[in-house]
Protein backbone atom coordinates (compact mmCIF):
# COMPACT_ATOMS: atom_id res chain seq x y z
CA UNK A 1 0.00 0.00 0.00
CA UNK A 2 1.13 3.03 -1.08
CA UNK A 3 0.77 6.69 1.38
CA UNK A 4 1.73 10.09 0.85
CA UNK A 5 4.50 11.12 3.52
CA UNK A 6 2.59 12.60 5.73
CA UNK A 7 4.95 15.81 5.43
CA UNK A 8 3.09 16.56 1.79
CA UNK A 9 -0.25 16.81 3.36
CA UNK A 10 -0.89 20.05 3.48
CA UNK A 11 -3.17 20.08 7.03
CA UNK A 12 -1.31 22.61 9.32
CA UNK A 13 -1.11 19.84 12.10
CA UNK A 14 0.23 17.19 9.77
CA UNK A 15 3.07 19.83 9.02
CA UNK A 16 3.51 20.54 12.75
CA UNK A 17 3.25 17.03 13.08
CA UNK A 18 5.73 16.36 11.38
CA UNK A 19 7.99 19.07 12.33
CA UNK A 20 8.16 19.01 16.24
CA UNK A 21 7.61 16.15 18.54
CA UNK A 22 5.54 18.15 20.50
CA UNK A 23 3.01 14.88 20.99
CA UNK A 24 -0.54 14.83 20.33
CA UNK A 25 -1.78 17.43 22.56
CA UNK A 26 -1.77 20.49 20.39
CA UNK A 27 -5.07 22.19 20.99
CA UNK A 28 -7.14 23.36 17.66
CA UNK A 29 -7.03 27.21 19.14
CA UNK A 30 -2.97 26.37 19.00
CA UNK A 31 -2.52 25.32 15.65
CA UNK A 32 -5.27 28.13 14.52
CA UNK A 33 -2.70 30.57 15.67
CA UNK A 34 -0.13 29.07 14.50
CA UNK A 35 -1.74 28.86 11.08
CA UNK A 36 -2.46 32.65 11.36
CA UNK A 37 1.33 33.35 12.38
CA UNK A 38 3.02 31.33 9.11
CA UNK A 39 0.10 33.33 7.04
CA UNK A 40 1.73 36.41 8.53
CA UNK A 41 4.69 35.24 6.88
CA UNK A 42 6.36 34.42 10.31
CA UNK A 43 8.67 31.09 10.28
CA UNK A 44 8.65 28.33 12.06
CA UNK A 45 11.62 27.38 14.40
CA UNK A 46 13.39 24.16 15.40
CA UNK A 47 13.20 25.58 18.88
CA UNK A 48 10.37 25.04 21.50
CA UNK A 49 8.62 26.74 23.79
CA UNK A 50 9.83 26.39 27.18
CA UNK A 51 6.37 26.30 28.97
CA UNK A 52 3.60 24.52 26.64
CA UNK A 53 6.45 22.88 24.27
CA UNK A 54 4.54 24.55 20.77
CA UNK A 55 7.01 24.94 17.83
CA UNK A 56 8.15 28.98 18.36
CA UNK A 57 7.93 31.03 15.30
CA UNK A 58 10.19 34.22 14.55
CA UNK A 59 7.79 36.71 13.02
CA UNK A 60 9.19 38.98 10.02
CA UNK A 61 9.86 41.73 12.93
CA UNK A 62 12.56 39.19 14.10
CA UNK A 63 10.78 38.64 17.05
CA UNK A 64 10.06 35.67 18.46
CA UNK A 65 6.62 34.12 19.51
CA UNK A 66 5.04 31.17 20.80
CA UNK A 67 1.21 30.58 19.80
CA UNK A 68 0.15 30.55 22.99
CA UNK A 69 2.75 32.17 25.49
CA UNK A 70 3.25 35.44 23.01
CA UNK A 71 6.83 36.92 22.59
CA UNK A 72 9.90 34.91 23.50
CA UNK A 73 13.25 35.80 24.83
CA UNK A 74 15.78 33.45 22.99
CA UNK A 75 19.08 33.50 25.03
CA UNK A 76 22.31 32.18 23.87
CA UNK A 77 24.26 31.30 27.39
CA UNK A 78 23.12 30.32 31.01
CA UNK A 79 24.53 33.72 32.21
CA UNK A 80 21.76 35.76 29.57
CA UNK A 81 19.42 33.06 30.78
CA UNK A 82 19.45 34.13 34.66
CA UNK A 83 19.87 37.96 33.85
CA UNK A 84 16.54 37.42 31.99
CA UNK A 85 15.37 35.54 34.79
CA UNK A 86 16.47 37.60 37.47
CA UNK A 87 14.64 40.78 35.51
CA UNK A 88 11.65 39.20 36.06
CA UNK A 89 11.69 38.47 39.23
CA UNK A 90 12.55 42.08 40.09
CA UNK A 91 9.58 42.98 37.89
CA UNK A 92 7.30 40.51 39.79
CA UNK A 93 8.81 42.46 43.07
CA UNK A 94 8.32 45.88 42.23
CA UNK A 95 4.89 45.12 41.06
CA UNK A 96 4.63 43.59 44.22
CA UNK A 97 5.70 46.31 46.73
CA UNK A 98 4.13 48.73 44.53
CA UNK A 99 0.41 47.51 45.09
CA UNK A 100 1.43 46.60 49.17
CA UNK A 101 2.30 50.45 49.24
CA UNK A 102 -1.38 50.97 48.01
CA UNK A 103 -2.67 49.05 50.30
CA UNK A 104 -0.85 50.30 53.03
CA UNK A 105 -1.32 54.14 52.28
CA UNK A 106 -5.27 53.30 52.06
CA UNK A 107 -4.77 51.69 55.49
CA UNK A 108 -2.81 54.57 57.18
CA UNK A 109 -5.38 56.50 55.78
CA UNK A 110 -8.07 54.73 57.91
CA UNK A 111 -6.21 53.37 60.85
CA UNK A 112 -8.73 53.69 64.14
CA UNK A 113 -5.79 54.77 66.31
CA UNK A 114 -2.13 56.25 66.24
CA UNK A 115 -0.84 52.82 67.50
CA UNK A 116 -1.80 50.67 64.31
CA UNK A 117 -0.92 53.83 62.32
CA UNK A 118 2.70 54.02 63.78
CA UNK A 119 2.90 49.79 62.85
CA UNK A 120 1.48 50.58 59.33
CA UNK A 121 4.03 53.66 58.88
CA UNK A 122 7.11 50.86 59.74
CA UNK A 123 5.54 48.28 57.52
CA UNK A 124 5.63 51.59 54.57
CA UNK A 125 8.56 52.36 55.35
CA UNK A 126 10.06 48.39 54.83
CA UNK A 127 8.41 48.44 51.45
CA UNK A 128 9.66 51.56 50.50
CA UNK A 129 13.18 50.25 50.73
CA UNK A 130 12.05 46.85 48.51
CA UNK A 131 10.77 49.33 46.06
CA UNK A 132 14.08 51.71 46.00
CA UNK A 133 16.72 48.79 46.06
CA UNK A 134 14.13 46.94 43.36
CA UNK A 135 14.58 49.99 40.68
CA UNK A 136 18.48 50.65 41.87
CA UNK A 137 19.22 46.72 40.83
CA UNK A 138 17.28 47.52 38.04
CA UNK A 139 19.27 50.39 36.87
CA UNK A 140 22.50 48.92 37.61
CA UNK A 141 21.57 45.50 35.35
CA UNK A 142 20.24 47.70 32.45
CA UNK A 143 23.74 49.44 32.71
CA UNK A 144 25.14 45.90 32.15
CA UNK A 145 23.64 45.19 29.27
CA UNK A 146 24.92 48.16 27.47
ZN1 LIG B 1 4.14 28.52 24.92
Amino acid sequence: MLLAPRWLLPELNTLHTVATPVGASVEERVIKKMGELLRAGAVMLDLACPICNAPLFKLKSGEIVCPTHGPVRVVKTDSEAIEVLSQSVLDRLEALATSRIGSLVDSIDRAPSVDEEGRLLDELERWLDVLERVRRLKSLSVRSEK
